[in-house]
């Protein structure tokens, strides 16, 4: 039920789980963060329960500090609230982690086709179709924005999705579809959230990614496009509600 994504010079770590602690007020079941490690591989910690359960397995088993990372609270719609259900789920290997916030409508249709391809899966999820799906694009062109821009033309329903892939360490990748998905200004460094409280913390230059668009963002760059990958022009607004 809340979304933050961040790239930039820091550790990922402290800020998305601030981030995630701030849309508590949203209500969730579960909760995760996916992180890229200065050692250049993708590292992910996720947990059923409160905030405090994830901290704790972060405390228990440390993810290696890392200036990329999504983090994710989920409201469960498909699959029980459990462990393997929580987001971040892992696709291609491992080397790429997806978060989303709503429901995948036609996301049975989607498994069959996958399961047929040989896919198999560890989660109840629609989510983990999408993220397969993101994988099998993916992989024909290594870029993470196309991969993107090939599957959710053919997701039905309500989506934000964030993903961030271990070959990209400086690049997150998002979408939305009846679902809301804002963009954070930093200096060096960008955010990504389901709502404005994700990085109100750090920065009040916001961007609104409209609907059916597409954003990449790295520490100094953010480009907006629509579904069909023409150039989108995002709507700027100052936060000016108080943290
Ligand atoms: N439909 C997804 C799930 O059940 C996402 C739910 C959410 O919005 O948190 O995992």
């Amino acid at each position: 039920c809340g979304i933050v994504g961040y790239v930039g010079s820091r550790d990922s770590q402290d800020i998305l789980v601030a981030g995630l602690a701030r849309l508590e007020y949203r209500g969730y079941d579960s909760a995760g963060i996916a992180v890229i490690g200065e050692d250049g591989s993708l590292g992910m910690r996720k947990r059923a329960g409160k905030l405090a359960r994830l901290r704790e397995a972060l405390e228990t088993d440390p993810l290696r500090a890392g200036t990329t990372g999504i983090g994710h609270t989920r409201w469960a719609t498909h699959g029980g609230p459990t462990d393997e259900n929580a987001h971040p789920h892992l696709a291609d290997d491992g080397r790429l982690a997806v978060i989303h916030n709503g429901i995948i409508e036609n996301y049975a249709d989607l498994k069959r086709e996958l399961v047929a391809d040989g896919v198999t899966f560890l989660s109840q999820t629609d989510t983990e179709i999408a993220a397969a799906l993101i994988a099998r694009a993916y992989r024909e062109t290594g870029d993470l924005v196309a991969a993107f821009r090939a599957v959710v033309n053919r997701l039905e329903g309500a989506f934000t999705l964030l993903a961030t892939h271990q070959d990209h360490p400086d690049l997150v990748v998002g979408a939305r579809r009846n679902s809301p998905l804002v963009i954070g200004l930093g200096d060096g460094e960008n955010f990504l959230g389901s709502d404005v409280a994700a990085f109100v913390e750090h920065t009040r230059r916001a961007l609104a990614v409209g609907q059916d668009e597409i954003v990449a963002i790295t520490p100094d760059a953010v480009e907006v496009t629509d579904f069909a990958g023409n150039p989108a022009e995002p709507q700027p607004f100052e936060v000016s509600w108080d943290a």
